[in-house]
Parts: structure tokens; C-alpha cells; sequence
């Protein structure tokens, strides 16, 4: 069992088994790798690179990949999957992250956008020159990529997977056979603003538990992130709650999203303080969980 604290901040905390720096979040904007924690990259979504080049967005028949596209849940700007130079760029930036470090590497975005992505003119070509089923096309381009960055990747490499157990092959090209070959763990991104139901995050966590039989899965669990309200992040009573039911299914761990140090260590000891609650929760049969927060207990 492995617990992770995950910041947009380079700032490790007491208390965790490991810890990652969101080095460049889907703003797109790039920090300075860290040699004491895992490096986060999301590849495709990237604001910043969408912006100085549009023609690299992602496109479909119900509109490009960029924020304000209601058609599609989407967050920030994603860019096409096939841009050669994009691509060759990101693998380089793979790599130097981790010769820099000898540490762990942790993708995010590194998928299509959604069902119906991506119909740019170069993908269509590129689709009809395989000579390949629409969605099987879609899969190996994918996991063609995740096979040049593990070439590249001599450290742990760490793979984010959307909570999508059923559909991710159709929507984001997400082949999980082929993936569980090439990865050394996966991390199924598990973000909300609250957790009121447990049973559907419980579900998710059993799901990919199935689909990634052996290698280690983590859960994220969302703290709170930039900019949020603390009134709108989820309450420490659900967050406490909802680690013990992903526990009790067999992953490997879980690793909690924060902004910033400081509110993940406000978490930490608002868990200390509720220790009645937890209580609770003994015979829920996530006992990891629940031993993470007694090893917090001696923190504060
Ligand atoms: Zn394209």
C-alpha cells in the first residue's frame, strides 16, 4: 500500500509514501522538474500550446477540443494526437524530466479528447492509410505513443486513466490490454467536488482492480484544487469516507490532489480531528485507509 500527496506546488508533506509535482498541468504552463518527487506531465491537454498554435487542436463534428465546446466535458484546450512535431516535442520533454530526476513519470492527457476525435485532415489520412477499423486505428495511435515514451523512460512509468471503465477504448483510444503490457501502474483520476455517494467511486476502483489485475492502481482523490472556494471542495467526512470504500476493493493506494502544501496538511489535520468518525468505519474493511490517517494521528 502506497499513499501519495499530489500539489501543484514542488513541496513534499509529512505523512505520504510518496509525492508528485503537477510539473505541467493541463494549463500548460511548465515548471522545473523535482528530484525528490514524481513528475506529473498531462501531454495533450495544454492550454498554452493550443493557444500559440490553434491549428494543433484537436478537431471533430461536434467542434474543436477547447474549452466552451459544451458538446464534450472539457476542461482545457487538446490538442491532436498526430501533430509530429507536438508529439516529438513532448517525448523529449518526457524524457530530459526524468534524466534530469531518476524519478518516477505520471501522464496525464495522453489521449484523444473524446468520442469523435480526432477528424483534423492529417488523422483522417493517416486513418484511411492504415486501412484500419476507425477505433481500432484510434487505439494503436495511442498506444504506439505510450510505447515511444516507455522506450524513452528508463524510471517508473505511472499512467492516468479516466474513470471510464466501459468506454475509454471508443471515446479517448485507450486500449487497457495493450497499456497494462507497457506501464508499470496506473492511476484511475477519480476527481469531484464531493464524494456524497461512495458506491459509484467503490464500483469504479473494483472496475479498473479488474482491468489492471496485477500491477499497482492508485485512486485520486480530489482535496481541492486551484482556485476553488473552500466551500465548494468536498467535505472531510466524505473524503475520509470514500478513501476507506476504494480501499476495501483491492488497489494498491490512493493519491490526494491539493492546490498547495498548506491545504493538504489542513486536510491531514482535520482528519486527526475525526477520530470518532473514523471509528465508524472500522469494520467497512478498508483498513489501509484507515491506518494512512492513525500514521496522520502522530503528525499534529
Ligand atoms: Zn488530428
Amino acid at each position: 500500500m502506497e499513499f501519495g500527496n499530489y500539489l501543484f506546488q514542488a513541496k513534499k508533506v509529512a505523512g505520504f509514501d510518496f509525492d508528485v509535482y503537477r510539473l505541467k498541468p493541463e494549463t500548460g504552463r511548465r515548471g522545473t522538474p523535482q528530484d525528490d518527487m514524481w513528475n506529473n506531465i498531462a501531454v495533450f491537454g495544454d492550454n498554452v500550446s493550443g493557444r500559440a498554435h490553434p491549428e494543433w487542436v484537436s478537431e471533430s463534428k461536434r467542434g474543436r477540443a477547447v474549452r466552451g465546446n459544451n458538446q464534450f466535458n472539457l476542461h482545457w484546450d487538446v490538442l491532436c494526437p498526430t501533430v509530429p512535431e507536438f508529439r516529438e516535442e513532448q517525448l523529449n520533454y518526457i524524457e530530459n524530466a526524468v534524466d534530469q530526476t531518476g524519478q518516477p513519470i505520471f501522464l496525464n492527457s495522453w489521449h484523444f479528447a473524446d468520442h469523435g476525435h480526432c477528424t483534423c485532415e492529417r488523422c483522417t489520412k493517416l486513418w484511411k492509410e492504415s486501412g484500419l477499423d476507425w477505433f481500432e486505428w484510434r487505439n494503436q495511435t495511442i498506444t504506439q505513443f505510450i510505447k515511444d515514451v516507455k522506450e524513452r523512460v528508463k524510471t517508473k512509468l505511472v499512467l492516468a486513466v479516466l474513470p471510464d471503465p466501459a468506454n475509454a477504448d471508443q471515446r479517448f483510444g485507450m486500449d487497457f490490454p495493450e497499456l497494462y503490457k507497457i506501464c508499470d501502474a496506473f492511476n484511475i483520476v477519480m476527481f469531484s467536488q464531493n464524494y456524497a455517494t461512495s458506491w459509484y467511486w467503490e464500483m469504479i476502483a473494483r472496475a479498473f482492480r479488474r482491468i489492471f489485475p496485477e500491477k499497482p492502481v492508485y485512486s485520486n482523490i480530489y482535496v481541492c484544487g486551484p482556485g476553488d472556494d473552500p466551500a465548494h471542495c468536498p467535505p472531510v467526512d466524505q473524503l475520509i469516507r470514500v478513501s476507506v470504500r476504494v480501499m476495501r476493493t483491492g488497489i494498491d493506494g490512493i493519491i490526494y490532489l491539493a492546490d498547495v502544501a498548506d491545504n493538504m496538511i489542513k486536510f491531514q489535520k482535520t482528519v486527526t480531528q475525526m477520530g470518532e468518525y473514523r471509528d465508524s468505519l472500522s469494520d467497512y474493511g478498508g483498513q489501509p485507509a484507515l491506518d494512512l490517517f492513525n500514521r496522520w494521528d502522530k503528525l499534529f
